[in-house]
């Protein structure tokens, strides 16, 4: 979902930007009203997150997917070294995509597959190599609803994290991460843009024969315009964080908000005698909370039902089966007491 008031705002701006004459979709990226309005994304983002500035920020295309292959292009140049946290369907592709680069220098160091992703495994940095040139971790795992409750200690390996569908649901010390990184799409904006937040000296020459394209140098060096960005798609990211700035109040505001949203349907799932949750209590997501009946035909009733009542987009992930809600910042209040509701009348009724 989108805000509401970003919807309407891109659409007053639609046909005239700001006296352009035009739309934004329509503008050189090399113009001076678009330099505004990326520099414009990139001094907002940085100042709802606090990012300090010995990060770089770098708006790129390609999905979180493809920074699963540039992560170890870019990072893994010292000791060809990394290691992996296996939490889910993401962290898992990212292990396996560095694998092809790495070998067995890519390492799994933990995982949660034996009971199917529902918990954050624990992390002793004594099972932790020290000469690894990054350490992954998935933060919140869209799939499965979990969320990592604290972060590893790495000590000086670079923490690398995938925060597709976490970034901006709450503050995030950007200073114990060597990069983040995520695609837009859950809690920024349209899909097409790649936000990558990167310290600046693991920005430097990436493994020989890296594509200009894929090295984290060449966009660092040319502010995000070494070509054409996604410019509409940044546009959008902009007005998403005034929204989240000016309408919301900032990243501790949308933290409580989240917080209030999940735990109505966490009391819910809690108390109910037909719907469980299925992620262990320490791990739980604030942004997608899955959760079963334990009968599949019910599971698929539940589903049908809720869609014909508005409440679309709730089939679980294949691997989990059952159903997920995923609340991200945009899902007002009141849509998860609709849905609590709506859960609570079907568990009469069943
Ligand atoms: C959605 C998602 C992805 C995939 O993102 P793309 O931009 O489609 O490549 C990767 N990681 C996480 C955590 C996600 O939620």
């Amino acid at each position: 979902m989108l805000p509401e008031a970003v919807l309407a705002r891109a659409a007053a701006e639609m046909l005239d930007y700001e006296g352009s004459g035009q739309s934004v979709m329509e503008m050189s990226h090399r113009s001076g009203s678009y330099q505004a309005i990326i520099d414009g994304c990139a001094a907002l983002l940085r100042e709802v997150m606090g990012i300090p500035d010995s990060y770089e920020v770098l708006f790129l295309q390609g999905g979180a997917s493809t920074q699963f292959a540039m992560v170890p292009l870019n990072l893994a140049v010292k000791s060809g070294a990394a290691d992996f946290v296996i939490t889910g369907q993401w962290a898992k592709k990212a292990y396996a995509e560095a694998g092809k680069l790495l070998g067995e220098g890519a390492r799994a160091v933990a995982s949660s597959a034996d009971r199917t992703f529902s918990y954050i495994p624990a992390l002793n940095r004594e099972g932790f190599n020290p000469d690894a040139d990054y350490f992954h971790i998935c933060l919140n795992n869209t799939i499965y609803g979990t969320k990592f409750p604290i972060l590893p200690d790495t000590g000086s390996v670079p923490l690398v994290a995938d925060v597709s569908s976490c970034i901006l649901s709450e503050p995030i010390d950007v200073s114990r991460f060597g990069m983040l990184y995520a695609g837009a799409q859950k809690n920024m904006g349209p899909a097409g843009l790649t936000v990558v937040i990167i310290r600046k000296d693991l920005i430097g020459d990436p493994r020989l024969g890296t594509p200009t394209m894929l090295s984290y140098k060449t966009h660092a060096e040319n502010g995000s315009m070494y070509n054409t960005p996604p410019c509409y798609a940044i546009y959008i990211c902009k007005l998403v964080l005034e929204w989240l700035r000016d309408e919301i109040g900032g990243l501790e505001k949308m933290k409580a908000l989240n917080e209030r949203k999940a735990g109505i349907l966490y009391n819910f799932l809690d108390s109910s005698a037909l719907f469980k949750g299925t992620v262990e209590k320490g791990s739980r997501s604030l942004m997608n909370i899955p959760f079963v009946t334990g009968n599949e035909e019910l599971d698929a009733k539940f589903v049908k039902e809720a869609a014909a009542a508005g409440f679309i987009n709730l089939k679980g992930h294949r691997s989990v089966g059952g159903m997920r809600a995923s609340i991200y910042n945009a899902m007002p209040l009141e849509g998860v007491e609709k849905l609590a509701d709506f859960m609570r009348a079907f568990e009469t009724a069943n």
